[in-house]
C-alpha cells in the first residue's frame, strides 16, 4: 500500500479526465468512472462488456451530494443513520435536474446508490466533485474480485490504475434495498435481511429475479468461475473439486471449506477467491455441499445458484 497518497492524486486525476480507475471497497473491487459523465459511464460498460441495460451503482461520500441527484425518504434516514458508510445500496427516484449520466441507471427514473466504507476510496471520494460510478471490478458474468491481483487478472493494462487496498473485508457484494415502491430486498448482500428487519420492524421480501427474467442464462448466470458448478452435492466426481462450508475431511487435496470454524463472516469473505483458486488449480468443475441459508449464507447462496445456472 506504499505511495496511497500518491496514487490517490492519480486516480483523481484520470477520474476527472474521464478515465477509468479500480478501486477498493468493503464489498468488493469496483470498476470506477465520472458517474455525470456519458463518456466515462460507457467506457466502464464497455471494458466490463456489460449489456447497457445493466445499470451501474454510483458511489458517494457526503449525503448532500446524494440529494443533489435523488429523492431521500424517511425509511432511507433510518437505514442510513445506522448501515451507512456501509455494504448497503438504496434504489431511490432519481432528481429530474440531476446531473447524472443517463447510461449510469439505463434511462430508468430510479438511480442505486451506496456510500462504500474502504478508507482509501472515501478519501478519493471526497477530493472529487462528482460521485463515481463504479460496478464489480470483473468482466460480466465473471468472479468479482477481492484483491489487487483478481483486477488485474480480469483487465491487465486496459485501465491505468487500480488502488490496491488489500483484501476486501467483506468479500460479497452489497445488499441492494429499493424504497421506491413497497420496500423490497433486490440482492441478498454485506448486511443481512435480518439485520435491516431489526431496524425498520417489519418483514421484508427477497424479490425472486430468477422468475421474471424473460430469457434464462442471460441475467442469472453471474459470479462464474469459468467452470461449471453443482449445488446440493454430498460428494464430489472424478476430476470435482468440492466446496464445503465446513470440511470435516482433512488431507483430501480437492476438499476446499470457506471457513476453518463455521463462522459465517469468514465463509463471506472467502467464498470468490476460493473460487478462483479452484479454477487456477485446473479442476474440470466444483461441486458444492449444502451451505446454511442463514444470514450472510443467504447471499453466498444466492452468488453460487447464479454461478451454478446454465
Ligand atoms: P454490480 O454490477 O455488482 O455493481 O451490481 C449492481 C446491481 O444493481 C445490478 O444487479 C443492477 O441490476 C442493480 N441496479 C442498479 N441500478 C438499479 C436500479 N435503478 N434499479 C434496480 N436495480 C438496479
Ligand atoms: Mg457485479
Amino acid at each position: 500500500m506504499k505511495n496511497i497518497h500518491s496514487n490517490i492524486e492519480r486516480a483523481k486525476k484520470y477520474l476527472t479526465n474521464n478515465d477509468i480507475v479500480a478501486i477498493p471497497t468493503e464489498t468488493v473491487y469496483g470498476l470506477a468512472g465520472n458517474a455525470y459523465s456519458n463518456k466515462a459511464v460507457k467506457k466502464i460498460f464497455s471494458l466490463k462488456k456489460r449489456p447497457l441495460k445493466n445499470p451501474l451503482i454510483v458511489h458517494y461520500y457526503r449525503i448532500k451530494d446524494l440529494k443533489q441527484d435523488c429523492i431521500v425518504n424517511e425509511t432511507f434516514n433510518k437505514l442510513y443513520r445506522k448501515f451507512c458508510p456501509g455494504p448497503l445500496t438504496f434504489v431511490l427516484n432519481k432528481k429530474k435536474n440531476s446531473k447524472l449520466s443517463k447510461y449510469v441507471n439505463a434511462n430508468k427514473k430510479t438511480i442505486a446508490v451506496r456510500f462504500p466504507k474502504n478508507k482509501i476510496t472515501q478519501n478519493l471520494l471526497s477530493k472529487l466533485n462528482f460521485p463515481l460510478a463504479a460496478p464489480s471490478a470483473n468482466i460480466s458474468t465473471r468472479l468479482s474480485p477481492v484483491k489487487f491481483d483478481d483486477v488485474k487478472e480480469e483487465f491487465g493494462n486496459k485501465i491505468k490504475l487500480i488502488l490496491d487496498g488489500g483484501k476486501t473485508k467483506i468479500g460479497l457484494e452489497s445488499t441492494i434495498v429499493d424504497l421506491t415502491n413497497k420496500i423490497s430486498i433486490l440482492r441478498p448482500g454485506g448486511i443481512t435481511i435480518e439485520q435491516l428487519e431489526k431496524v425498520l420492524h417489519r418483514k421484508l421480501k427477497l424479490k425472486n429475479f430468477l422468475k421474471n427474467i424473460k430469457s434464462p442464462g442471460q441475467l442469472g448466470f453471474h459470479y462464474s468461475p469459468g467452470i461449471p458448478v453443482r449445488l446440493n452435492a454430498k460428494y464430489p466426481k472424478k476430476n470435482e473439486a468440492f466446496l464445503q462450508f465446513l470440511s470435516k475431511t482433512k488431507n483430501k487435496n480437492n476438499y476446499f471449506a470457506l471457513t476453518k470454524n463455521g463462522n459465517m463472516r469468514e465463509a463471506a469473505k472467502n467464498l470468490f477467491s476460493i473460487l478462483r483458486l479452484i479454477k487456477k488449480k485446473g479442476y474440470s468443475s466444483i461441486a458444492v455441499s449444502k451451505i446454511p441459508n442463514k444470514g450472510l449464507g443467504l447471499a453466498i447462496n444466492d452468488r453460487l445458484k447464479k454461478a451454478s445456472y446454465k
